[in-house]
């Protein structure tokens, strides 16, 4: 037990040395409580689909079905299953080499608006699909630069868009986007059915769910916002959110103008 030892070192300066080996061990401790969790969770979100992929399999190998249509049926979970151990691995990868700063950031000079524009083409199709209205006040006066990577932003505002069509049953998305002097701003925003505010401090942790079956039900990793979080910070970014439950939620989201 470190403290045990150092506090039996009278010396001052081995006093402050032992105290910085203490800070270490408790972080390496923190570290190792993480790592365990984090396996944990990985266990547990693989385990549910591969029981799924494991039952229907087997369901198939046996021809316990009773229609050909009961067959494509288990075929299809069988597809979406994979798919989804096919997302959460992907997406584990993802925030592995950002959390070890391997990122691999192509940054340069990007005008956020036409990023803004690419996002927003992309999710229409999930829009219409739902019936939801998309409303944009973008200020296009002037460009808005910053020093990103064009793809990875990309990434950020699909992520929060597609969050926000899917967790809003009716109403609308709203997009904003401006420039200060020294900042470009984005705001998110839907009429959605809202985090209640004790899960809102945690939303951008690790397979943080709000209701344990909501997002799965969905086909939602728990990664997504981890990710987006991370990709905002890697480049110079903020953001934050906030929400009333049944009304709706929004993120804010800056980085850094540049000339
Ligand atoms: P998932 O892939 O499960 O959606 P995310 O990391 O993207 O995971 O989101 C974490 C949790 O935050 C989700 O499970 C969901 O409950 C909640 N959430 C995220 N975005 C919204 C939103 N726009 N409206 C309501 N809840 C949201």
């Amino acid at each position: 037990n470190l403290d045990i030892r150092v506090n039996t070192i009278p010396n001052d300066e081995l006093g402050s040395l032992g105290k910085a080996i203490n800070d270490l061990a408790v972080e390496t401790n923190e570290y190792r409580t993480n790592r365990s969790e984090l396996f944990a969770n990985i266990s547990h979100e693989l385990r549910t689909p591969i029981t799924y992929l494991k039952g229907y399999a087997n369901a198939l190998k046996n021809n316990l079905y009773k229609t050909e249509e009961e067959k494509q049926q288990y075929l299809t979970i069988i597809e979406t299953e994979s798919d989804h151990i096919l997302r959460l691995i992907n997406d584990l990868f993802d925030l592995s080499k950002m959390e070890e700063g391997q990122a691999n950031l192509q940054r340069e000079t990007v005008n956020l608006l036409e990023i803004v524009e690419t996002s927003i083409l992309k999710i229409k199709i999930e829009l219409e699909k739902k019936g939801l209205k998309l409303v944009t006040e973008i200020n296009r006066k002037s460009d808005l630069l910053i020093y990103a990577d064009g793809i990875r932003v990309e990434q950020i505002f699909i992520n929060l868009l597609v969050n926000a069509i899917q967790y809003t049953e009716k109403g609308s998305i709203c997009m904003k986007v401006w420039g200060t002097k020294n900042n470009v701003h984005i705001v998110i925003e839907d009429t959605g059915i809202g985090i209640p505010e004790e899960d809102l401090p945690l939303v951008f942790e690790r397979f943080h769910r709000v209701e344990k079956s909501r997002s799965r039900d969905y086909g939602g990793t728990g990664l997504g916002l981890a990710i987006v979080k991370n990709l905002v910070e890697i480049q110079d970014g903020n953001i934050t959110v906030s929400s009333k439950r049944n009304k709706g939620t929004k993120f804010e989201l800056s980085f850094p103008r540049v000339e």
